[in-house]
């Protein structure tokens, strides 16, 4: 185990101006609060922080990063709080310290192939501070170097499934190959030990009866470079047992048939001298059509940049052979941690700018540092970052665990048709972290989401207010559309039926279809909902069939305001029986009057919006005395009808203390639930005000007016009217 003056000195040997003092007491608090705290190696649990800060000294961190790393395990894992971390390491450190123990809760349940993206997207986004990354994989490394301690081969498994499929890739997305390597290598030894045996075991085999192949190469590579005059560096090696593997795999070829089990690398300090060394190559040697590649003028995403190329090379073998500089070399092995070996180095003028050629290939790494630096948020320093893509979005699990991303602002809707399009249709609620939500709710990163659904519901109109994945909306619409249709064109049905058996006609597919062409519209369901939305009226429907009939239906058809208070309205009379609450596409209860359940009702066709629903004895009625035939009858369809309804009432309440506690008690004790409350006027003495009640029925509002009016605070009560 590294002792504190030794770490202390290998911090101090690329960085003389870090806090001593800052190591040294985070050394001793982890120390302290780990106490007698093991591994499942044996060892004391704290070896673990210091090899993990020992590992981030080789990538020359600076001090923050270090004392993370002493203390990345100490709020999860022991009586330490953030609060003590921020009180004795300050804010930087706690806010470092709380990103890497976010990602170490992170439990990956679910490690499909189309799900590791995501997740590897969820960590980048959790990490927010580049440093919490780093942190997350020096610690991942020194677990996967100690996994065999642990007994339990399920465990061992999964953490080398999560660091196959999670933070390899992460790291090399960071640019950080060596870590990558060692990371694949090492998962690779827990997931195919046999494979990884037998590669080994065949590469030691070539090597007995090929001799040192390697170094043969190399040699013979060396003669034709001097032999151009060229100074360089040449380097080899047998890839790793899990990159070879992994071309049996791509390549579904045989170890036999898989001819390039070598790498070489040649390094040279400029970047024109690379091109050079290449074409020595390529003269000396014939090419392998198809893996030449220039990451010199077009550097990977990721910061990385090399010339490769696969040649039949010396001793008649392939090879691939990557050139680049030293410093390049330096940036592909280390990745953004390359950067603080710049900071203030001669790459850079007093300006910050640039000096040559090459240290602008290397600005993006210094403006990485100077954001780092200067950022007053997370967030900011997000936007100025690679990460950045991944900001716009949210990252939530469904209660199994699979993750779905989705784009910031998302509604459990969103989720529920990015699950699968079913589940949207028939969402009627959602649960999120085990808590009922409004289906309106913004997602956050990590939410877990339940969908509550059930096969009666249907996507509702509102949604689309809040929806905001493409998904999600067109679904919407889509079904909205149809639903409307459908409704549409059963009302029209209705409404022909009554006016045809009104007049002692037959309504017959036979007659409608003669005057479609006539009606303008091009099926006997177009013309259906044509009628439903009120852009047809039915007795031109009847007149086109029937020529004789007449336009204007007679007096006894004419329903006008006092015939339509005296009539009955019952089902089965030849009225359209509505379900109460409405809100069909086609249907819809009037504003002004609010009608519900056992009043007298009656419909008026309005064009593009279907029925509107009136009380019989509704003041608005008298605007459409004119054009009987867009009354309809319209009846209660009681039996089916269980849903709330809203009946509105205005009220003068006395303006005294306790007199709208009054008020809601009396609407609760007879079972009555307010869902809005407006204050109109408030005066020294009164209040004027109109509820919403969620009633059964007119009944049921009748009984909690006459409950109101019996309360001495309540002045006056009464039913809205408009
Ligand atoms: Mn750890």
């Amino acid at each position: 185990m590294m002792r504190q003056f030794e770490l202390v000195e290998r911090v101090r040997s690329y960085d003389p101006n870090a806090d001593e003092d800052a190591i040294n007491r985070a050394y001793v608090y982890a120390m302290k609060m780990h106490g007698m705290q093991k591994r499942a190696s044996g060892d004391l649990y704290f070896s673990h922080p210091i090899e993990v800060a020992g590992i981030l000294t080789s990538y020359k961190l600076d001090t923050a990063s270090i004392v993370t790393a002493l203390l990345h395990d100490i709020v999860e894992d022991t009586m330490a709080s953030l609060e003590d971390v921020r009180e004795l390491f300050g804010d930087e450190v706690a806010r470092l310290v709380d990103g890497v123990t976010k990602l170490a809760k992170l439990q990956i349940q679910n490690m499909e192939e189309k799900q590791a993206e995501n997740f590897r997207k969820f960590v980048l986004a959790m990490s927010e501070d580049i440093r919490v990354l780093l942190v997350k994989l020096a610690d991942r490394l020194h677990n996967m170097r100690t996994l065999h301690f642990i007994t339990d081969p399920t465990k061992r498994r999964s953490i080398a499934l999560e660091t196959m499929e999670i933070y390899a890739p992460l790291a090399e997305r960071i640019g950080m190959q060596e870590i990558k390597t060692d990371l694949e290598d090492l998962a690779f030894g827990e997931l195919h030990p046999e494979a990884r045996t037998s590669i080994l075991a065949r590469l030691r085999f070539l090597e007995l009866h090929g001799g040192e192949l390697v170094v043969k190469v190399m040699d013979e590579l060396d003669q034709v470079m001097r032999r151009a005059g060229i100074e360089g560096f040449i380097s080899g090696r047998e890839k790793t047992a899990y990159s070879i593997w992994r071309k049996m795999q791509i390549k579904d070829v045989s170890f036999e048939q898989l001819s390039d089990i070598m790498a070489f690398r040649i390094m040279v300090d400029k970047p024109e001298d690379c091109y050079r060394v290449l074409g020595v190559v390529h003269t000396a040697y014939p090419t392998i059509p198809g893996r030449f590649k220039d990451y010199i003028s077009t550097p990977k995403r990721n910061g990385y940049r090399s010339l490769h190329t696969s040649i039949i090379g010396p001793q008649r073998h392939r090879i691939e052979i990557q050139i680049r500089t030293h410093k390049m070399h330096e940036v592909a092995e280390l990745g953004v941690a390359a950067h603080w070996r710049y900071k203030g180095s001669d790459l850079f003028g007093d300006d910050g700018a640039a000096k040559s050629v090459e240290g602008r290939q290397y600005s993006w790494l210094r403006e990485l540092l100077d954001i780092l630096e200067h950022a007053q948020s997370p967030q900011e320093f997000l936007e100025h970052t690679k990460l950045e893509m991944f900001h716009d979005q949210v990252f939530c699990f469904t209660p199994k665990g699979d993750l779905i991303a989705l784009p910031r602002g998302a509604s459990p809707v969103d989720f529920a048709y990015a699950v699968h399009t079913e589940v949207g249709n028939t969402c009627v609620g959602a649960k999120v972290n085990g808590r009922i939500v409004p289906l309106r709710t913004r997602l956050q990163n990590g939410d877990q989401v339940e969908v509550v659904t059930s096969t009666k519901q249907k996507p509702s109109p509102e949604w689309e207010g809040f929806v905001v994945t493409g998904k999600a909306r067109a679904h919407i619409r889509r079904r909205v559309r149809t639903e409307a249709r459908t409704e549409y064109i059963k009302l029209g049905h209705e409404i022909l039926e009554k006016v045809f058996t009104k007049e002692g006609h037959a309504l017959t597919n036979r007659g409608l279809a003669g005057v479609l062409d006539k009606l303008d519209v091009e099926t006997i369901d177009d013309l259906y909902a044509k009628v439903g939305e009120g852009r047809l009226v039915g007795r031109e429907v009847l007149v086109a069939v029937y020529p004789g009939a007449r336009m204007d239906g007679g007096e006894d058809n004419i329903v006008n305001l006092s015939q339509a208070r005296l009539r009955q309205t019952h089902e089965g009379s030849g009225s359209i029986a509505i379900r109460g609450r409405t809100t069909g596409m086609a249907i819809h209860l009037a504003e002004c009057c609010h009608p519900l359940p056992g009043d007298r009702i009656i419909g008026i066709v309005v064009p593009d919006r279907g029925i509107e629903v009136h009380t019989i004895d509704c003041e608005r009625l008298s605007d459409y005395t004119e054009t009987p035939d867009r009354w309809v009858d319209l009846a209660w369809d009681a039996d089916k009808d269980q849903d709330a309804h809203i009946g509105r009432v205005n009220l003068v309440v006395v303006n005294e203390p306790g007199s709208l506690g009054a008020l809601s008690t009396v609407i609760a004790r007879n079972f009555g639930n307010i869902s809005n409350l407006k204050i109109a006027k408030r005066s020294k003495d009164f209040f004027e005000m109109s509820l919403d009640i969620e009633v059964r029925g007119v009944k049921h509002l009748t009984n909690i007016i006459a409950a109101l009016r019996a309360t001495p605070a309540i002045n006056s009560v009464e039913r809205a009217r408009s």
